[in-house]
């Protein structure tokens, strides 16, 4: 058994405890393989173990990437933030965006998107200087006024936990975001279902998943015997 194969095994097994701790079905959480700190040729053997969804953070590594799996039946998410520039050579060929976080940003996606893009607006649940993403009061205005884009469908909410929280902070902000999206889905807007929730890395993915995320986005996890 190959070391990524092992890996992939251990991930599974503890998103299924994690599901199972709190009664949930393995299959309503995806797992994502956060690729970007391998090459493609370390990545291919995932998907003969059946792990078939990818996200990259950066746009030209994402395309370099689709390139060589032309041939294989890949869900691709750009996980990373999109500059303005560079929303017309890549929207069209993902299918998730996770961090919209600007108007600037959807008006600019609205222009290019050939078809309904699926989008998570990234949120700044602990306010950190560094981080991109709306601030958590300023999400439900920012969604109502993304609804004249009818290109832009806002599936859910998506959060990075800092590197140095405790895990009782990381919970803590996991939930403050379920309870947002929650908020959102009640108020049933069309171009805003938000049930989805894209959160937990590799270091938080077993809390993110206690607290309801449907996409967990791990790199380290499956390559760190090859980074
Ligand atoms: C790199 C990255 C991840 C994966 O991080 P790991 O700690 O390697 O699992 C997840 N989400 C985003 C936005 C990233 O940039």
């Amino acid at each position: 058994m190959s070391k990524l194969e092992k890996n992939v095994g251990s991930i599974q097994k503890t998103i299924d405890q994690a599901c199972q701790s709190v009664g949930r079905n393995t299959k309503d959480v995806a797992m994502l393989a956060v690729t970007k700190s391998v090459s493609s040729e370390v990545a291919a053997p995932l998907l003969e173990l059946g792990v078939n969804k990818f996200a990259e953070n950066r746009v030209d590594s994402l395309l370099e990437k689709q390139l060589y799996f032309q041939e294989n039946k890949i869900e691709w998410h750009l996980i990373g933030t999109l500059q303005r520039r560079k929303v017309k050579k890549v929207i069209n060929s993902i299918d998730y965006f996770h961090a919209l976080d600007s108007l600037k940003l959807a008006e600019e996606i609205q222009k290019h998107a050939t078809q309904t893009i699926k989008c998570f607006v990234q949120v700044n649940v602990s306010n950190e200087e560094s981080k991109h993403g709306l601030i958590i009061e300023d999400t439900i205005k920012f969604i109502k006024s993304i609804e004249k884009y009818d290109k832009i469908k806002i599936v859910g909410l998506m959060t990075m936990a800092p590197k140095d929280a405790t895990e009782v902070e990381i919970k803590y902000y996991f939930d403050e975001l379920a309870l947002k999206c929650n908020e959102i889905r009640e108020l049933e807007l069309d171009h805003a279902p938000c049930t989805e929730l894209s959160m937990g890395m590799s270091n938080d993915y077993e809390l993110a998943i206690k607290s309801g995320s449907t996409y967990v986005r791990i790199g380290t996890a499956f390559f760190k015997d090859y980074i």
